[in-house]
């Protein structure tokens, strides 16, 4: 039997956190009453003008800066035309030819294959449409919501470079974790605001790559990789049996574990693309550049790397904290009020998740560093440090007070804090070295270290000593 592998491509679209829509002033926001927000150019009225959203452009820029992409210092915008319940314009407005940006590249991390980068094709700026409300009208109606005619999107198209549905599924989260720690979507497959669709063909050495299908809305990460899983069973059955893929348009049913045929797949000239004759070339200039620029954080493969060599965290819970800017923040409030990193690695992943949500994270970040700390100083126990952190993100209990009631630490005297410190200093030459070349992040670190030995003292001081000694070495 051949040996027949797979090659996937993605596109992912994610709404832009903005707070109006791409062309209008209309709000950019989920829910509201059907149809309340709208106006004559979201509508695409007759003589109604588009004016495009700077801070559309902004983020889109952001995320192409933060993915390394060549941007278009000139690019245009195009009318895609199709027909949509849905979609009163008859067309769309997209970026076709000169998108806002081209090349880039997403790493994506496995345990068994190890860290692989992945092309990003392209990065350009959409509308959306409307949706269809099936069920929810009386009878077999079917309603129509326009409120989301005119969000601005973002579209990434990956190079089709995925191998595996684990890693397609790999690719999207690690671009869903860009999106959120850049700030320029939300990101929540739930909800809509990041939508996926795989491209997918089979491979075999010495012959042609067979017809790719597409999988249009996959909307989680396990409906991703499930889709992949059964589309690429059923094309290898066709071919097996002497049979050819149909390029097609497809659905996925999770239900019936099974890919669906929707339509034959368009080719672009089915979409008559068209300038679009009421908006001029969009010019990204430096402006705008440095704009987006500002404040960029570190970069996610960057953070899970150092988070491992640094902080001696497993790869596992390394990736699993930089998949999300509020468990990383979350996190690294645990280390500057005095925790380990692999203790607080182990406690935000197992204990805190287990009773909230990573939107909602409870208790407060510095509560349970001082529950891990007195854990550490042995002044609670592990099941009793458990239960009251189960208790208090329940609400049964006020975790401040509960701690107002575990026995003392000894003082320390103000000697014995910069002994300790300095003790961190010298046990860690290498970040004292990184930190005089700039890295000033690592001052926490070493905080979080001396209040660790230190037992009970006060954050605040010991951040003063510790600046104090390393602003004179
Ligand atoms: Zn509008």
């Amino acid at each position: 039997m051949a040996a027949w592998g797979s090659v996937i491509g993605l596109e992912v679209h994610a709404r832009l956190e903005t707070r109006t829509k791409l062309f209008c002033s209309c709000p950019n926001s989920a829910g509201g009453r059907p149809n309340s927000r709208l106006c004559p150019v979201c509508l695409g009225l007759p003589g109604a003008l588009p004016a495009v959203n700077r801070e559309a452009v902004r983020l889109g820029v952001r995320l192409a800066l933060a993915l390394g992409c060549c941007l278009e210092r000139r690019c245009c915008w195009a009318r895609k035309s199709y027909f949509y319940p849905d979609l009163p314009k008859g067309y769309q407005i997209t970026q076709y030819q000169r998108p806002l940006a081209i090349g880039g590249k997403v790493r994506i991390d496995l345990p068994e294959t190890g860290s692989r980068w992945i092309g990003i094709e392209r990065v350009h700026l959409e509308e959306d449409a409307g949706k269809s409300l099936h069920g929810v009208l009386e009878g077999s109606s079917t309603g129509v919501d326009l409120n989301r005619c005119g969000v601005p999107l973002v579209e990434i198209v990956s190079a089709p470079e995925l191998t595996t549905p684990v890693e397609a599924a790999a690719f999207a989260r690690r671009l869903r974790a860009v999106l959120r720690t850049t700030g320029v979507s939300r990101a929540e497959m739930e909800r809509g605001s990041l939508r996926c669709d795989a491209n997918v063909s089979l491979t075999c050495p010495g012959r042609p790559p067979s017809p790719r299908t597409e999988i249009k809305n996959l909307n989680s990460f396990r409906h991703l990789r499930r889709a992949l899983e059964a589309e690429i069973a059923r094309q290898r059955k066709i071919v097996e049996a002497g049979g050819q893929v149909r390029s097609e348009t497809r659905g996925w049913d999770d239900r019936r574990r099974r890919t669906v045929r929707l339509r034959a797949k368009e080719v672009a000239a089915e979409y008559r693309y068209l300038p679009e004759p009421d908006l001029p070339d969009l010019q990204i200039d430096d402006a705008l550049e440095q704009e987006a620029l500002a404040g960029m954080p570190e970069p996610v493969h960057q953070r899970r790397d150092r988070y491992v060599a640094d902080l001696g965290l497993s790869a596992e819970d390394a990736g699993r904290l930089t998949d999300d800017p509020r468990l990383v923040a979350y996190f690294e409030a645990l280390v500057e009020g005095g925790v380990t990193p692999r203790l607080a690695a182990n406690w935000l992943l197992s204990e805190v998740l287990a009773h909230a949500s990573v939107s909602s994270l409870a208790p407060p970040a510095a509560q349970v560093a001082r529950l891990l700390r007195a854990l550490v100083e042995g002044r609670i126990r592990t099941h009793r440090a458990k239960a009251l952190l189960a208790a208090a993100a329940a609400g049964e209990v006020c975790l401040a007070q509960a701690l107002e009631q575990l026995p003392e630490a000894a003082a320390r005297s103000p000697q014995q804090l910069e002994r300790i410190c300095r003790q961190v200093l010298v046990e860690h030459p290498r970040l004292v070295e990184r930190y005089r070349e700039g890295k000033s992040a690592l001052l926490s670190f070493f905080v979080g270290r001396a209040l660790q030995a230190s037992g009970d003292a006060d954050p605040r001081q010991v951040r003063e000593v510790m600046e104090r000694l390393l602003a004179a070495m």
